[in-house]
């Protein structure tokens, strides 16, 4: 199946919205019993159940929200061997597409809009997109999370900056790009996603550096174990990178500075590559502090649920979850979501068209 690329550049999403707009569907305003802001696997799972509990959710599935397509992170990741019941493995997009017909069998109404704010003062709440306001007894927040980025000269966006200039966090949606074919390329972390990253770009790069801050993994065994068995993968342990340079007047990366924090040399690396693997911060910017955060930003939800500070507001997913995070967990707390929101629904006496 051929695998359909959804990071692209803010163009089209400013040029949907012009659409739209076209349309004259600004302010739109609609009314549900529950809406469903996430199209991973916590987002669709939560509809599915909310639908067959005859619900008929909202779900908001974003659009390029934090530069990934509907479906968040599983759309841009190689083939999933965890999630259980696909023995052969499954790739992320199409987990998502089943998750997201399913939802749909049930009556989910789905959006291809971004949430860029929320009113969580009063019930019903309101959630806003750029196109539509909804109107909702309860809410499922299961927007998960997104890569973090590190911060050292030439790291940026700007003109000084090789961002998307050779510098990259998604090896699977950059790594096939010409400037990395057969040339050294890097990667930093030293948690499952830096392996995966490495491993990877071994189909494209002749020699891929793993970059680690420490002498030691964080990776599961199985994953160190094939990254530090590929003859393509060498591990630069104990070090971190200070600086980026480019390569002659193309303006894309040419190399690396890299100390190493034990002996503190400072040592030249030629790459033309490098892909930041170090861990995800949760999507909650949007929320503008109105739910409770912890100090790593992650919603606080109450042990063994999902409910959040706000009661009629729920959370699910890696959103809320910083120590699992995994798919199936993922789909897991958006079952429970589900479940709290009908018995939340339930107990105010929600029905269908009341809040109208
Ligand atoms: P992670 O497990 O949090 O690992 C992040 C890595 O980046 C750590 O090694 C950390 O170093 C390093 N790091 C963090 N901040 C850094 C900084 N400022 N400078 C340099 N290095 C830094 O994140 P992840 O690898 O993205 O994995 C997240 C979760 O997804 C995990 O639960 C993982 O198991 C899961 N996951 C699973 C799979 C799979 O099963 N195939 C694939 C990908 C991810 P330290 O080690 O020093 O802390």
């Amino acid at each position: 199946m051929a695998r359909i690329r959804f990071r692209c550049d803010p163009a089209p999403k400013r040029l949907v919205s012009l659409l739209h707009k076209a349309r004259g569907l600004i302010g739109l305003t609609m009314k549900t019993r529950l809406c469903v802001i996430g199209s991973g696997p916590a987002g669709h799972t939560a509809a599915i159940y909310a639908a067959r509990a005859e619900l008929k959710p909202i779900l908001f599935e974003g659009w390029m929200a934090n530069d990934v397509g509907p479906g968040g992170q599983y759309t841009t990741a190689p083939p999933i061997e965890n999630f259980p019941g696909f023995p052969d493995g499954i790739l992320g997009r199409e987990l998502i597409d089943r998750c997201r017909n399913q939802a749909l069998r049930f009556g989910t109404q789905i959006f291809t809009e971004t949430v860029t704010k929320v009113d969580f003062s009063a019930s019903p709440f309101k959630v806003f997109t750029d196109l539509r306001t909804v109107i909702a007894d309860a809410v499922v927040v299961a927007t998960g999370a997104l890569v973090k980025r590190l911060s050292f000269p030439g790291s940026g966006d700007g003109p000084k900056g090789f961002w998307k200039r050779g510098m990259s966090a998604c090896a699977v949606c950059d790594g096939a790009a010409p400037i990395f074919r057969n040339k050294p390329l890097a990667v930093i972390g030293g948690g499952d996603s830096a392996m995966e990253e490495a491993i990877y770009l071994t189909k494209y790069g002749s020699k891929v550096y793993i970059i680690h801050r420490r002498d030691t993994f964080k990776a599961s065994k199985i994953m160190q174990n094939r990254a530090l068995s590929s003859p393509n993968i060498e591990v630069l342990w104990n070090s971190v990178v200070v600086e980026a340079y480019g390569e002659g007047e193309r303006g894309v990366l040419g190399g690396l500075k890299v100390e190493n924090v034990v002996s503190g040399e400072v040592s030249d690396l030629k790459v033309s590559g490098l892909f930041i693997a170090i861990g995800r911060e949760p999507a909650t910017k949007f929320l503008g502090g109105q739910l409770e955060l912890d100090s790593d930003g992650y919603v606080v939800t109450k042990p063994g649920s999902t409910h959040t500070s706000v009661q009629g507001v729920f959370a699910a997913g890696e959103v809320q979850d910083k120590k699992y995070r995994q798919g199936i967990t993922a789909a897991g707390t958006g079952c429970m979501a589900a479940l709290d929101a009908e018995h939340y629904l339930q107990e105010i006496g929600s029905q269908e068209g009341k809040s109208d």
